[in-house]
């Protein structure tokens, strides 16, 4: 079964995609035309992105002091991303969006992670730098930058990250000062200069575009002089990284934005990874240096700013994880059934005479495919099902709407960290079919696991998704994200009770979800802080298995009578039998508050 057959699947017999196309925003829209978005980036992944996915690992990004050099398959990729108006796919028709759902949106742009993660990441950073100024720019931020964005003009970077503030961004340490008496003036935005070091920038230097929009994090000092510490503090700023006149004219002045140097990385090696120096003086600018930089939103209110767009991000990271692993699981599957190596043991022992087999047929292989297969078809699922509350959340009654931010507070750090972790895990085990092929580079599933592994950095670490979830997501609100989640997943385990063939699986999760809601309570029994998160991360591991486990019993009843029954039947099985009662061993430190964690001391390690 391809790609295309399960992701048709899902969005139609299971999502029911179709049903958005009742509501006013999408009444232009109609099975047809999500379909031909489909095959437009289906067919734009194959011709541009997929030959080249290997050229722009080898051939990393350069920097020869002055100007950054990448592959030209990377330049003719985002153009022709560009030319399929997907940038702005989620927009308004009048400013030339396509209006189409998030859940379309991130199903096109499944094909382009899959066939070239690394050239994606350019028009996944984009499109949430101009959906960000959409949201929080004013209107002229947002005809000038945003819309040049979405038009492919120029590209765009999320610079939060320093090298002494990573996973703490309340220790950002770039400043942001007034540039001079009338500031507050500027049709652009409120003109700040900006001074201060941002590290990883992805895409932060290229001459795809003819300029970068960069999105900054910075400070600007309280009216002691001082820093505001903590979040409350930082402030966000558009600086280009060459200067525009309020009619997206280029004005021909460099801002004072310089390419300290590339990040040479394990893999996503297609994308620019870069350190920025803001504000040193290597480009001057209107007569000194300093970055010149345009207040977005209200000073203080960056990180809130940012944030805003995280749901999407973090779906889009997710999903990103999942169709890498799903990358992997496709050529170790098409391997395995062509290698032939080992006979059949039976109970005569190996007939040395017999033709070996193809490895698909032992039962080892087939264990680590059917996990991949769990894994990637799971993840896909779990994706699309947190994009469809994205438009519940932008486009439902407001019941449906509440409901939805709630849901997507709690699955949000499911949705970035499970795909990193296990669709990682995929890629591990898609290497182990190939055997020692799978550790060369004449073969794809090395590179999809070295792109993979940063999935569990960036965009909040493992560990920090893991504080947000049992440090926050559950138990705000009195813990109504946990209870409208169960009552969810309750409602899939009543109908699966009444499902021929599925009362058992319907009972195995039923039991997993009581003891992960007792386990919650248990966590935070003593309402210590340090005693309940100590264990943070088998929590967030038990929760994205309960999750996966609920999703397989919800998807598989749906292909009942469809060609992917077969398979979606084996997945389910397979993930309740081996992968669901982890759940036990993870929940089980978390509910005795394992004081180990707490105790070691840093001499014993
Ligand atoms: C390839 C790549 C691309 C990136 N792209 C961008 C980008 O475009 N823009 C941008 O702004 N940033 C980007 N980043 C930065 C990325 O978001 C950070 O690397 C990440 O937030 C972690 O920060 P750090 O590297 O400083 O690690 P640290 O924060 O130092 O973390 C190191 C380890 O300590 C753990 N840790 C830290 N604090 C805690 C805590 N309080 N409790 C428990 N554990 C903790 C972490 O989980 C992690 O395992 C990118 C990074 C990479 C590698």
């Amino acid at each position: 079964m391809t790609m295309r057959q399960t992701l048709d699947f899902l969005l139609h017999d299971w999502l029911r995609v179709e049903d958005l196309l009742a509501r006013p925003r999408f009444a232009e829209h109609s099975r047809e035309t999500f379909a031909s978005v489909l095959d437009t980036c289906e067919r734009i992944a194959r011709e541009k992105f997929a030959p080249f996915a290997r050229l722009v690992d080898t051939e990393e990004p350069r920097f020869d002091g002055e100007r950054v050099h990448l592959p030209r398959a990377t330049h003719e990729a985002m153009a022709a991303y560009v030319e399929s108006g997907m940038l702005s796919a989620a927009q308004d028709e009048s400013i030339g969006g396509m209006q189409l759902p998030c859940v379309i949106e991130m199903a096109a742009n499944a094909f382009f992670s899959k066939a070239s993660v690394a050239m994606g990441g350019y028009a996944m950073l984009t499109s949430g730098n101009a959906n960000l100024l959409m949201a929080h720019g004013t209107p002229l931020q947002r005809e000038v930058f945003a819309q040049n964005e979405f038009a492919g003009r120029w590209f765009g970077t999320m610079c939060l990250s320093e090298p002494q503030a990573g996973s703490s961004l309340s220790d950002v340490a770039t400043r942001a000062l007034p540039d001079g008496a009338d500031f507050e003036a500027d049709p652009l935005g409120p003109r700040y200069r900006l001074r201060g070091n941002k590290m990883w920038i992805s895409g932060g230097e290229h001459e795809i575009t003819e300029n970068i929009v960069h999105l900054v994090l910075a400070k600007i000092p309280g009216p002691d002089g001082a820093p505001i510490p903590g979040t409350k503090g930082i402030s966000l700023f558009i600086v280009p990284k060459k200067l525009v006149d309020e009619r997206g004219a280029l004005t021909g002045e460099r801002n004072d934005v310089a390419l300290a140097g590339l990040n040479h990385k394990l893999g996503y090696r297609g994308t620019t990874n870069t350190l920025l120096n803001f504000g040193e003086g290597k480009f001057p600018v209107r007569g000194g240096p300093g970055a010149i930089g345009y207040l977005v939103g209200r000073p203080g209110e960056g990180l809130r700013c940012m944030f805003h767009m995280m749901n999407e991000a973090r779906i889009g990271v997710g999903l990103g994880a999942v169709m890498l692993g799903y990358a992997g699981y496709e050529a170790s599957l098409e391997y395995a059934k062509q290698r032939t190596q080992g006979r059949p043991i039976t109970g005569a022992g190996k007939d040395a005479t017999q033709p070996q087999r193809p490895i698909v047929e032992h039962a080892d292989v087939k264990r680590m495919l059917l996990a991949q297969k769990s894994y990637v078809e799971g993840g896909l699922a779990l994706e699309l099902f947190c994009a469809r509350l994205v438009d519940e959340l932008h486009t439902g009654d407001e019941a449906a709407a509440a409901e939805a931010r709630v849901l997507l507070e709690v699955l949000t750090p499911i949705a970035k960290s499970w795909p990193s972790e296990w669709c990682l895990e995929a890629n591990s085990l898609a290497i182990q079919v190939l055997g020692g092929y799978g550790y060369t580079r004449d073969f794809p599933v090395e590179m999809y696991w070295r792109d993979n592994r940063l999935n569990m950095i960036h965009e909040g670490t493992h560990g920090i998704q893991a504080l947000d979830l049992l440090g926050r997501k559950v138990v705000m609100d009195g813990g109504r994200g946990l209870e409208l989640l169960a009552a969810r997943i309750g409602g899939t385990i009543e109908r699966a009770r009444r499902a021929e063939g599925l009362a058992g699986h319907a009972d195995a999760l039923a039991a997993a979800l009581q003891r992960l809601a007792t386990a919650t309570r248990s966590a935070w029994a003593t309402g210590v802080p340090e005693e309940a998160l100590a264990n943070a991360t088998p929590y967030l591991q038990a929760f994205g298995h309960v999750v996966l486990a609920w999703l397989w019993l919800d998807v598989a009843p749906a292909a009942r009578g469809h060609a992917l029954e077969p398979g979606k039947l084996a997945a389910l099985r397979y993930f309740f039998a081996y992968e669901l009662p982890k759940v036990d061993a993870w929940l089980g430190v978390v509910a005795r508050r394992e004081p180990l964690l707490r105790e070691v001391k840093t001499e014993w390690l």
